[in-house]
């Protein structure tokens, strides 16, 4: 088959990477260059788990995670750095209680630990005692800009042809194509009505020295961390930003997120007055719900965007489903917590 996969985001260069592994020809464009800091995919970090508060994407993580020991074995490069990850919050609260409900029921290995036992896991994570972490071994993260990269080329040994630099329409490909994906994340507004807003999310790194695992704090805003790098820890916040035309090329950081950066430093780890270095801001492409959008814009145009703050952990998987919609293995009609259709 000729595809062509519109986006080089994680979505279409995972999929372009099974087509051409599946022997199809296949040409991804992208509008910019290729690996640039304008989309969601790029970065230093991305966590990836087997764990959700939603049974629906513990079970979908099943699949998804054995999917990176794959691909490290198919690039030969260590991709996942599995140190584990700690999902914290009140000992009461409906997303701690569901997480440990979905995960117990999926056989999914965690413990549920009390804030003294956190510390054996993470000394400097200050935990209220009415406060629990959930633990799960089989988590950690990617090195999003190395997986974009290794995954690339692999694709390209397998006969990927690029076009970089140029927006690509969708429809006039389909004209030439026996089937077109579209994986174009914060754009694909321009191409369907979907209900998915884009907003732009801060992160930045405190000078702390913190090793351990991966962290989420339940709460509203939801920071999230990782272990020290050279650069410092890397802190984000995953509550929607303010929302944004992706057109618009400023990335500039919010003062607010930053501010709960340096409040959830200091409130959570101890670190006074943090420094914050590298503070920078990308884009999410959410829905109400958080749940991803899958669907077609003609009979043999397929798309997902929306990954809603969570899709990189899943980008192999979602590059494969893209890849069996292509094949008429599967059909976005047949899952329906993804699906959208204007029709
Ligand atoms: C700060 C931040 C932290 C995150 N943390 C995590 C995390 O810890 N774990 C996790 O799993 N997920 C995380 N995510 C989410 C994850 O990174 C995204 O869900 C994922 O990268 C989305 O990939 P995508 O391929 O759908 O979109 P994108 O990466 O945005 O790719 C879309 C591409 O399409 C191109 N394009 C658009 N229109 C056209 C056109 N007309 N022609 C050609 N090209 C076009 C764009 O230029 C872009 O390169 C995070 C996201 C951000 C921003």
């Amino acid at each position: 088959m000729k595809v062509a996969i519109v986006g080089a985001g994680i979505c279409g260069i995972s999929a372009a990477l099974t087509l051409c592994q599946r022997g199809h020809e296949v040409t991804l464009h992208e509008q910019f260059e290729l690996f640039h800091d304008l989309g969601s995919s790029h970065g230093a970090s991305r966590i990836v788990r087997r764990a959700y508060p939603d049974a629906f994407y513990t079970a979908c993580m099943a699949e998804a995670y054995p999917m990176w020991h794959d691909l490290e074995v198919a690039v030969n490069q260590k991709l996942l750095h599995e140190c584990g990850l700690l999902y914290f919050g009140d000992r009461d609260s409906e997303n701690i209680l569901c997480l440990a409900d979905g995960l117990r029921s999926l056989n999914v290995p965690f413990e549920v630990l009390s804030s003294a036992q956190t510390k054996a896991k993470l000394p400097e994570l200050r935990l209220h005692p009415n406060e629990v972490s959930i633990w799960t071994p089989q988590a950690g993260w990617v090195d999003a800009n190395l997986a974009n990269r290794a995954m690339f080329d692999l694709a390209s040994a397998n006969g990927l042809e690029i076009q970089q630099g140029m927006k690509a329409d969708p429809y006039s490909l389909a004209k030439h194509h026996d089937v077109v994906i579209v994986t174009a994340g914060a754009w694909m507004t321009k191409f369907a009505p979907i209900p998915a807003q884009v907003t732009l999310q801060t992160f930045a790194y405190i000078d702390a020295k913190i090793d351990g695992p991966v962290w989420i704090e339940d709460s509203y805003d939801q920071p999230y961390g990782f272990p020290s790098s050279p650069e410092g820890q890397k802190i984000g916040i995953h509550r929607a930003g303010p929302v944004v035309d992706p057109g618009n090329p400023s990335r500039n950081p919010s003062e607010e997120y930053l501010s709960i950066i340096r409040e959830t430093a200091s409130r959570r780890f101890g670190v006074e007055n943090p420094t914050l270095k590298h503070a920078k801001a990308c884009l999410y492409t959410t829905t109400r719900t958080d749940d991803f959008l899958m669907g077609r814009l003609a009979p043999n145009i397929f798309f997902a965007s929306a990954c809603s703050g969570h899709g990189f952990k899943m980008g192999p998987w979602i590059g494969r489903l893209l890849a069996d919609f292509a094949e008429a293995k599967d059909a976005p009609e047949k899952h329906s917590r993804f699906y959208w259709t204007d029709i």
